[in-house]
């Protein structure tokens, strides 16, 4: 009823201020810019991998906890993530997706964010419970967006080339890895090809 709208707007607003206070700042960027162009791709994440330490040494970064990883990336000034998915199939939203997250470079405006805790090094093997929570969230996003098809399905290594400041002869961005099952994913998402 467009009437009681804006008391609606006014209540929520409240809402999300109090929701807001009682979070903290840690939930300060459960936010981003609204789209303005469809979502046609979905870039899948690790929260392991490679990083340059405080002594400009290169160094691997393990998968870690759920909690501690989004509390990092929701505190970040910049950065944000969607979706996260715990080792155990258990599925976390962050920023929404009608908003734009800022998590792989160039593509971010186009694109959902789903993170994966594993450490990414090819080493640490998938659980079938968190790939099975990631086909389910796949077709889920698929069926909100008609305009993602299996070949916008990208892990962050296929659009992040870059080098490692503190190592140029390493890839910046390596994730989720190889131990990740890429084409196994997206036939049980898309069908076979
Ligand atoms: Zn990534």
């Amino acid at each position: 009823m467009v009437s009681t709208l804006p008391a609606l707007v006014v209540r929520a607003a409240a809402a999300a201020l109090l929701l807001a206070l009682i979070a903290g700042p840690a939930h300060a960027r459960r936010n981003g810019p609204p789209r303005a162009q469809p979502v046609d791709m979905v870039v899948i994440h690790s929260t392991g991998g490679p990083t340059c330490d405080a002594h400009g040494r290169p160094i691997w970064v393990p998968g870690g906890e759920l909690q501690d990883n989004l509390r990092t990336i929701e505190a970040h000034p910049r950065l944000g993530i969607h979706w996260m998915i715990d080792r155990d199939g258990g599925v976390h939203a962050s920023v929404p997706e009608q908003q734009v997250a800022h998590h792989v470079l160039t593509h971010s405006r186009r694109s959902i964010a789903i993170e994966l805790i594993n450490d990414g090094d090819g080493r640490d093997a998938f659980a079938p419970a968190q790939i099975d929570a990631l086909v389910a969230l796949l077709q889920a996003i698929a069926h909100r967006h008609p305009a993602l098809t299996l070949a916008g399905i990208q892990r962050h290594s296929d659009l992040d080339r870059g080098r490692l400041p503190c190592a140029p002869e390493r890839r910046r961005k390596v994730d989720p890895g190889p131990a990740y099952p890429h084409d196994a994913v997206i036939e049980r998402v898309f069908g076979p090809r």
